[in-house]
């Protein structure tokens, strides 16, 4: 990090500061100019506020040298992290696809989808229990039944499951998940995230509504500060002016994460646009640019589903897909 004095600085005050930031366990060094002073700080800066500094009388302005997050950072782990989920893996060259509904409706919907997105190819099974819904009135969500559903399911199909956490009370219901989300709404929930990083479960972190990418390898680093580094990444689209679907995808986040992070990155591109015609395009977009996976809603009656039909497809369409994917996928990997 590096601080930029004002000219002339009060003796008194710059004391003041040098002390507070050796109290931090920083060297300093100082660079002397005709005109103004650096102060160029070595150490562990993650813990300094930036703000605060930049708030004081004799600061002109700082400057961050590395990011403030170590654990997700790609600098200090070179090597992609690959994540065992069952008898599956996450990252590190291969590609992962999670299928299924928006929500659990009932014993026939989960396990007639989990079985069909299992023959097309699917590696892991999504289906939400607790739902964040906008309206209050909407579905809620089966919850701890949901959770008993997707439980059967894997049990029926053998495939490892996904669904989302909304709180930490739910937690002790979450033993047998395989994956737990944490939905865009509850990126920045800071207890939420701590709680996860003390367990030992593979945590698919998505991509808040309005979160830069830094908050999201912020929030990554909250998980895996407290010890659990099964941290995958999701990007579900970001709310932007646009309006001619439900986010906008930013597929740019793909190599922007690659570069800094050695964490796994699936893409939503579901909930990214809204519309089940616009899966396909921005599935195969997201491969292209070099995702681990994707996580694709899949209903078998998306007219009549509870939640997110719109931009559900059909396990036929998926079974295309999938093939599709795993196609581009085959002859994209050469590349990265
Ligand atoms: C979901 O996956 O069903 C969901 C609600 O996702 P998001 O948090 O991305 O909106
Ligand atoms: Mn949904």
């Amino acid at each position: 990090m590096i601080i930029v004095l004002k000219q002339n600085t009060d003796e008194k005050q710059l004391a003041h500061l040098t002390d507070w930031l050796t109290s931090h366990d920083l060297d300093i060094q100082t660079i002397k100019g005709s005109h103004s002073t650096v102060l160029g700080l070595v150490g562990d800066t993650s813990s300094v506020d930036i703000e605060l500094l930049e708030a004081l009388d004799i600061v002109e302005s700082v400057k961050r040298i590395q990011e403030p997050y170590k654990k997700a950072n790609r600098k200090f782990h070179p090597d992609d992290t690959v994540i065992k989920v069952g008898d599956t893996t996450v990252g590190g060259g291969t590609f992962t696809i999670m299928a299924g509904p928006c929500s659990v409706e009932s014993e026939e919907q989960i396990c007639s989808i989990a079985q069909s997105v299992k023959e097309s190819g699917a590696t892991v099974l999504r289906g939400g229990a607790f739902k964040p819904r906008t309206s209050p009135y909407a579905f809620q969500g089966l919850r701890a039944d949901g959770i008993d559903l997707l439980i059967e399911a894997k049990e029926k199909t053998g495939l490892p499951i996904i669904t989302e956490i909304m709180d930490l009370s739910q937690l002790p219901l979450f033993d047998n998940v395989d994956i737990i989300q944490v939905g865009a709404r509850n990126m920045q929930n800071f207890e939420l995230l701590k709680a996860l990083g003390k367990t030992d479960k593979p945590i698919l972190l998505k991509r808040g509504l309005a979160a830069t990418i830094s908050e999201l390898l912020m929030s990554a680093e909250y998980i895996m500060a407290g010890g659990n580094e099964k941290v995958i990444l999701c990007e579900r689209g970001i709310r932007t002016f646009e309006t001619a679907t439900r986010n906008t995808l930013d597929l740019s986040a793909i190599p922007v994460l690659k570069e800094k992070t050695h964490l796994p990155v699936i893409i939503d591109p579901s909930h990214a646009t809204g519309i089940a015609a616009m899966v396909k395009p921005m599935s195969l977009a997201a491969v292209a640019a070099g995702a681990d996976g994707l996580i694709i809603e899949v209903h078998n009656d998306p007219r009549h589903a509870k939640c997110d039909g719109a931009q559900s497809i059909t396990p036929d369409s998926f079974d295309t897909l999938a093939k599709q994917i795993h196609t581009l996928h085959g002859i994209v990997k050469e590349m990265y």
